[in-house]
């Protein structure tokens, strides 16, 4: 069999180390094309090499040299900077993960969908600020893109096979976070280390602390809405501490298809890497004897208010999305730096989305990358120069 063709967007992330995990297992199955990162450049250089990539790549300009250094005489090709990045997404190649993280994955992950082949999206923040677009870009360039988060990936997977009429809701589920046992008056004394520890899953910091205050759920409320051409009213969010549930698919039937297995991203990207075929898969089997219960609740509007603001987001359309995300990345930088509290992140991130709403600029037709890279700019400005209380 030939090798795929395969390129990985982040491959120093968290993400990224899971699929070059299940790369490395079978070397012989893939012709690994570009594999990029940003500033480590140890981890970068030496997944190059061992993989024989043709190109390594920094996003971060200023580490040219330091690439060219660790990657020595191997024979792989250095690049660096943003232009270096779009320019490996330009490498054809037949599957390309999305794995970086941040609004920074969605324009490699534009570029990739322009030679047809299949686009993992790990990168949830491309469905949240640019969905309509990612879909007319997949469809114009006949690639397929497929959910790499694990509830999508989830909810994909239970709806094989099905009519898509027949579906009456998705139920995203969600761990509620490294906080979701602490009283919530006490939230707003959490620093970034409380906030930074994950019950189930081990991930990048800020995803985990986007757990911890749900908007990382908000976010895949929102990834769920574009992905599956959902409204609003069929998507719906239950709290499931033990993380083995990912999410269900409830049918007009009443029937309800869970999707249940160990919190381990590699069965996620593994499923999109072999589908539509299933392939063994490193990942733990679940014991559900030695499991004996799973429980489900509703998530307090009060403790987690990024949910109600997904819905708001969901409802508004247009730029909504990259107004949302950019906000919350702005204030999770501003918590990072202690600069304001925990709650505080919501709170701001419903004030910038006011602000936008009032000023305007939430409303584009059919809003192109320059536009949401604008917004997204503006929302990040908005969202500095808000008073500090
Ligand atoms: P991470 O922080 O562990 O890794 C991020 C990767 O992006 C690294 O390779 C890093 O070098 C690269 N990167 C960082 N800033 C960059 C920039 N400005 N330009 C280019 N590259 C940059 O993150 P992660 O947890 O692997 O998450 C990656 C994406 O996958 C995110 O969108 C996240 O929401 C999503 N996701 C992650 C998980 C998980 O288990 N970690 C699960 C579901 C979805
Ligand atoms: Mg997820």
């Amino acid at each position: 069999m030939t090798p795929r063709r395969i390129s990985v967007f982040g491959a120093t992330g968290s993400i990224g180390a899971n699929t070059l995990d299940l790369v490395r297992r079978d070397p012989e199955a893939y012709d690994v094309v570009a594999l990029t990162g940003h500033a480590n450049i140890a981890d970068l250089a030496e997944a190059a090499v061992v993989l024989r990539a043709d190109v390594a790549v920094t996003s971060d300009g200023d580490r040219l040299d330091d690439l060219r250094v660790a990657l020595g005489g191997s024979g792989v090709e250095a690049a660096a900077g943003q232009g270096a990045l779009l320019e490996a997404a330009d490498r054809p190649a037949d599957w390309v993960m999305s794995g970086i993280v941040g609004v920074a994955g969605l324009a490699p992950g534009l570029r990739a969908l322009r030679h047809g082949g299949t686009l993992a999206l790990a990168n949830k923040e491309s469905m949240v600020c640019a969905g309509p677009l990612m879909l007319a870009d997949a469809a114009r360039y006949g690639a397929t893109l497929l959910p790499v988060d694990s509830e999508h990936s989830a909810i994909f997977q239970a709806l094989v096979g099905e009519d898509r009429d027949a579906v009456e809701k998705v139920i995203v589920t969600g761990s509620g976070g490294g906080l979701r046992d602490w009283p919530v008056t006490r939230l707003p004394d959490a620093t970034p280390a409380d906030a930074g520890s994950h019950p189930n899953w081990d991930m990048g910091q800020r995803i985990t602390i986007d757990s911890a205050s749900m908007f990382n759920k908000a976010m895949e409320l929102i990834e769920a809405h574009e992905l599956f051409a959902l409204p609003p009213e069929r998507i719906e969010t239950v709290i499931h501490p033990q993380s083995l549930v990912h999410a269900l698919v409830q049918y007009v039937d009443g029937a309800l298809m869970a999707h249940m297995g160990a919190p381990d991203m590699r069965h996620a990207i593994g499923y999109a890497l072999h589908w539509p075929h299933r392939r063994p898969l490193p990942v733990d089997r679940l014991d559900l004897a030695a499991m004996a219960r799973l429980d489900f609740h509703d998530p307090d509007p009060e403790r987690y208010p990024a949910i109600g603001l997904a819905f708001d987001v969901m409802r508004a359309g247009a730029l909504a999305g990259a107004v949302f995300n950019a906000a919350k990345e702005a204030a999770l930088d501003r918590f990072l730096a202690g600069e304001i509290r925990f709650t505080d992140m919501a709170r701001d991130v419903a004030r910038v989305l006011d602000v936008a709403q009032g000023e305007g600029w939430l409303d584009a037709d059919a809003p192109d990358l320059d536009m949401i890279l604008q917004a997204d700019r503006r929302a990040r400005e908005c969202l500095r120069d808000l008073p500090r209380t």
